[in-house]
């Protein structure tokens, strides 16, 4: 028999939580990962997965992948996330929301909710009348569309690339391949505009597509056409696994930096990249404005600072890409060992807590 254990040892989960409602029909998997650095914060996916292993398996790798990205973003927060087997589009009712609020809320704060894929706004709402442990929500105090803060944190990442690759220190004239105009690409786009640089955009929606062409002069090019343009600075913002071995060698860019999550197909395509000597921005370390800024409701919500804390993005970025070039390593290896390095620290300061 295959127990679930041997998974939670691979990715050294410190709890994962099975919940079960019958009357709601609610079937939940919440991953803390790690409350080294503070509580596990990361969205709620709904998702209508082939079987429970494959929900399973999904919610150890993205809630260690929340580590990860707040421990490299510096936050004081651990990593967590949770899955509820089903289709959002027919299951979900206020009555699972509130089965699964209450799921959250038996956690204690160990585990904070928030958005994902299949889960919006007002479901956060409904949760939120069972847990104060959800953030994204409607109400007073919540931190909104968190897209224009990705957009902002890429942005800053950007710069700090493009510097470290000697492309420049301005985006005057730069030319930014965007591959995918939606929530973040939009906002991308016009913070890149504004600097001066110089888009090339695709999008499989061509309403999405045409809205960036009038606002800010984006020239466009077909879905496939993306990966060879003639660009400085390829910026995935739709899809993931979209750096593999079919796309890599097709690349003319200096640099990688972009928001979708997961850009990776392999590890090894972080070593293709390197060996090309493309600069490439590590996704869970760029696109981090998102979690910046719903994790500041914890704190009373202040978008001056959320602004402040998200522009260090640029910070991050130039030490992991100081990181890389130093160690002779490629950047993903560098922010993994950068995250594992304040891991490393919470756990020593956590242990002189108790024994001092
Ligand atoms: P979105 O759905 O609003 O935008 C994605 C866009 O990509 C859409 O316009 C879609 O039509 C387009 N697209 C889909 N397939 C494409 C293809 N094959 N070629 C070209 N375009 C294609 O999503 P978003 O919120 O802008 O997020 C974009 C990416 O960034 C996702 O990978 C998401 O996980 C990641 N991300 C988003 C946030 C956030 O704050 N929204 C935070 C962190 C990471």
């Amino acid at each position: 028999m295959v127990g679930v254990f041997p998974e939670v040892d691979t990715y050294g989960h410190e709890q994962v939580s099975f919940f079960q409602d019958k009357d709601s029909g609610l079937k939940a998997i919440i991953g803390i990962h790690s409350t080294v650095l503070g509580p596990s914060l990361g969205g709620c996916r709904m998702w209508n997965y082939t079987d429970e292993a494959a929900a399973l398996k999904d919610v150890l790798r993205l809630s260690r992948g929340m580590t990860y990205k707040a421990a490299v973003a510096n936050l004081k927060l651990g990593g967590g996330k949770a899955v509820i087997l089903g289709d959002s589009r027919t299951q979900k009712t206020p009555e699972l929301l509130r089965a699964f609020g209450r799921a959250v809320e038996y956690l204690g704060g160990r585990y904070i909710s928030a958005e994902d894929v299949g889960i919006k706004v007002q479901d956060v709402d409904i949760m939120r009348t069972q847990t104060k442990h959800a953030v994204g929500g409607s109400n007073e105090g919540g931190s909104g569309d968190p897209s224009i803060m990705t957009a902002f944190g890429v942005f800053q990442g950007m710069k700090a690339a493009i510097k470290a690759a000697g492309v420049g220190d301005s985006f005057e004239g730069i030319r930014v391949a965007v591959q995918g105009v939606g929530n973040v690409g939009y906002h991308l786009c016009s913070y890149l505009s504004n600097a001066g640089a110089k888009l090339i955009v695709t999008d499989i929606y061509p309403n999405q597509i045409e809205r960036v062409v009038q606002e800010f002069g984006a020239t466009e090019v077909a879905p496939d056409a993306i990966y060879a343009v003639d660009c400085d600075v390829f910026a995935p913002c739709a899809l993931g696994a979209i750096l593999n071995a079919k796309t890599i060698p097709t690349l003319t860019c200096k640099v990688i930096a972009g928001a979708a999550n997961n850009q990776l197909e392999t590890e090894a395509n972080g070593f293709d990249l390197f060996k090309r000597g493309i600069i490439y921005a590590p996704d869970y370390a760029i696109n981090a404005g998102g979690l910046i800024n719903v994790s500041a409701e914890l704190d009373g919500y202040n978008k001056e600072i959320v602004l402040g804390k998200v522009s260090q993005i640029y910070n991050t970025i130039s030490d992991i890409l100081t990181h890389s070039i130093q160690q002779s390593i490629p950047p993903h290896v560098a922010a993994d060992r950068i995250a594992e390095l304040h891991l490393a620290e919470g756990k020593n300061s956590k242990r002189m807590k108790v024994t001092s």
